[in-house]
């Protein structure tokens, strides 16, 4: 069923607490931990509980936890002090657009100079 955890879903099993992760904040519906190959000073990945292939079929499917994923994307900025120098909400779908794990997830990245994409 749409949301349900996926066996072979890495970040599943991280929600899960099945495999570590250096968690940065939780909630009922989130999880915020530190990207294991940072691009940039802060990198941090907030994902929802729920499993979704990405963050349009999660806002689809589940438009409260798509929220509550974007309003901690915001918490987490500002826990890591990136919110006045500014930050970037990146969710990558599809692999031609680099997206390796397919639960949706939030990079946040700050403290470093990220040139503009668009
Ligand atoms: P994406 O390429 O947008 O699907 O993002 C997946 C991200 O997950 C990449 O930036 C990886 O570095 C990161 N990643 C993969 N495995 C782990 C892990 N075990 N813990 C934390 N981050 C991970
Ligand atoms: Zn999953």
């Amino acid at each position: 069923m749409a949301g349900e955890a996926q066996p072979d879903c890495l970040f599943c099993k991280i929600a899960a607490g099945e495999i570590p992760a250096t968690v940065v904040r939780e909630t009922d519906t989130t999880l915020a931990f530190r990207d294991i190959n940072p691009q940039a000073p802060t990198h941090v990945l907030v994902i929802p509980r729920v499993h979704y292939p990405n963050a349009a079929e999660l806002a689809a499917g589940d438009p409260g936890a798509a929220a509550d994923v974007l309003r901690e994307a915001g918490e987490v900025a500002a826990r890591e002090k990136v919110d006045g120098s500014g930050y970037r909400i990146v969710f990558n779908t599809g692999s031609g657009a680099g997206q390796t794990v397919f639960h949706a997830h939030a990079h946040v990245l700050g403290g470093r100079d990220l040139q503009r994409l668009v």
